[in-house]
């Protein structure tokens, strides 16, 4: 049997889809079939582990008031903290509309 024609029915079947009864017969004595599968179960623990690891992440609970508090703190226009004027200059004009930004 041509075990490459059949990575994607065996791929399947890790993931708990049926087999055809020669494919079935086939698994059971080839060990290259066998891997796939295994490879693919493997794979499939791994991003089970690492999903369950993110879902266990929970934010500090004073993220959303902190991060509210900074969002209304800047407000929009103005520049930033480090003094940094995105547009140049000392007077903190836009050089295109010549308004201040
Ligand atoms: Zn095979």
């Amino acid at each position: 049997m041509d075990c490459v024609r059949h990575e994607i029915p065996l791929r399947e079947h890790a993931h708990g889809g049926p087999l055809s009864p020669a494919l079935e017969a086939h698994l059971a004595s080839c060990a290259v079939c066998q891997e796939v599968v295994s490879a693919e179960q493997r794979l499939l623990w791994e991003i089970d582990r690492a999903l369950d690891g993110v879902a266990r992440i929970e934010p500090s609970p004073t993220f959303v008031a902190r991060a509210r508090a900074v969002a209304l703190e800047r407000p929009r226009g103005r520049r930033n903290r480090s003094g940094f004027r995105p547009w140049g200059g000392r007077s903190g004009r836009c050089p295109r509309s010549q308004e201040r930004c």
